[in-house]
Parts: structure tokens; C-alpha cells; sequence
């Protein structure tokens, strides 16, 4: 049964496995804001009380981003967390196109726990998008990224009303922002 402590541990975990990592936008905030962002939408938005999956909120990227293995997860927070993170982590051998489409396509079908992590990584990347884009990154490809989390996020709909609504709230506002001159 995993707890505080638990997910402590998580986020120093994620810490150390994202620490040479940036994101991609031109202040270059360290990866693990993004992590820390979405657990903290899905606890204080969300109202997320399940340690299990908050815990693989902060561990979200590291299986696709990181050296981490699925073993290392499963030995430290448990075979839950382990399935939530494989849950929302894209094969990174396939092409990009293909990932997109699959993300599109897997949404409907994910656990609940899972939507709920999708839910913040949306909300995070989206407003990224808006605030602080990927450097060089025209607004027309901005745009593409908001409408193609919008299909993905059309796909779980039903699981946390909060978060959604937060979702399509951010929507509105982001794509305004992106299309002003
Ligand atoms: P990527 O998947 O390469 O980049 C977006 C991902 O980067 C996010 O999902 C997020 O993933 C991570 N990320 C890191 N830093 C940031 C940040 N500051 N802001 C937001 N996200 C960040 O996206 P694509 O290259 O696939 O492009 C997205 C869309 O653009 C697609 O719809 C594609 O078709 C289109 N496109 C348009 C082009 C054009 O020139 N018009 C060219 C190429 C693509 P995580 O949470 O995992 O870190
Ligand atoms: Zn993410």
C-alpha cells in the first residue's frame, strides 16, 4: 500500500532520473517542474487521493524519457504504479505520426488512473504551448499540438470532472493566446 512517504520517494526518484533533462522551451526549466506540475493538477484540481496514482504521475515520463526499467518501478512502488506508467508511455520506435494516432486511439481504453495522469500531461503541455512554447516552434504547429490533445483527451472523457473542466477552460484561453497577433 503505498503512502506519503511513497510519494516522496517518487519524486526524488524522478528527480535524479530527469536531472540533466530540460524542457524544450527557451527558459529551459528543469524536466521535472512538468512532473511536479501535472501530480500537483491532479491532487489540488483533481482531487486525486490515490497514492498509486499519484505516485506514477511523478514517475509518467521516466520509463519513455529516462534509462529507468519497469522492474525498477515495480521493485520500489509496486506493480499498480508500474501499469499506470506503462499506461501513458508511447513506444518510442515507432514513428512520431504513428505514436500520435495511437495515443488517439488508446485514450478510450485506458484504466481510470491513467486518464486521470493523460488528464495532467495535457493540461501541463498545453499550457506550456500557451506560456512557454518548444523553441522556434510556429503557432501553427502550436495549434496542431492543442487540437491533437484535444482528440486525445475527447477519447476519456467521464473520469474527473474537474479536470476536465480545468482542460477545456485552458483550451479556450491557450488557443487564444497562440492565435493573437
Ligand atoms: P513532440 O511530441 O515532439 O513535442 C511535444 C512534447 O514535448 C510534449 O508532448 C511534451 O511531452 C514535450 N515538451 C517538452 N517541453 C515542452 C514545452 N515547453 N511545451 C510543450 N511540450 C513540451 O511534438 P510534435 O513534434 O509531434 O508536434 C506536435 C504537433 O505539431 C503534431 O500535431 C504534429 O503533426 C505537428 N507538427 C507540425 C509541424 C509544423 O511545422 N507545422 C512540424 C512537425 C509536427 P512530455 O510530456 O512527454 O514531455
Ligand atoms: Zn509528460
Amino acid at each position: 500500500m503505498n503512502d506519503l512517504p511513497k510519494l516522496l520517494e517518487a519524486i526524488s526518484f524522478a528527480a535524479k532520473k530527469h536531472a540533466t533533462q530540460k524542457r524544450k522551451g527557451a527558459d529551459e526549466q528543469p524536466y521535472i517542474n512538468h512532473v511536479l506540475e501535472v501530480v500537483n493538477l491532479l491532487a489540488n484540481i483533481g482531487k486525486v487521493k490515490d497514492y498509486d496514482v499519484l505516485i506514477a504521475a511523478v514517475l509518467h515520463d521516466t520509463i519513455e524519457d529516462t534509462e529507468t526499467t519497469k522492474k525498477e518501478i515495480t521493485k520500489l512502488f509496486g506493480a499498480t504504479v508500474c501499469k499506470y506508467v506503462l499506461e501513458v508511455t508511447d513506444d518510442k520506435n515507432l514513428p512520431k505520426d504513428e505514436r500520435k494516432q495511437l495515443q488517439i486511439k488508446h485514450a478510450p481504453h485506458l484504466s481510470d488512473g491513467a486518464k486521470q495522469i493523460k488528464l495532467g500531461d495535457k493540461i501541463s503541455n498545453i499550457r506550456d504551448m500557451s506560456e512557454n512554447p518548444p523553441d522556434g516552434w510556429s503557432k501553427e504547429r502550436r495549434l496542431e499540438y492543442v487540437d491533437w490533445g484535444k482528440k486525445v483527451i475527447d477519447g476519456l472523457r467521464g473520469v474527473n470532472s474537474n479536470l476536465e473542466k480545468h482542460f477545456d477552460e485552458l483550451v479556450a484561453v491557450a488557443r487564444e493566446a497562440i492565435e493573437k497577433p
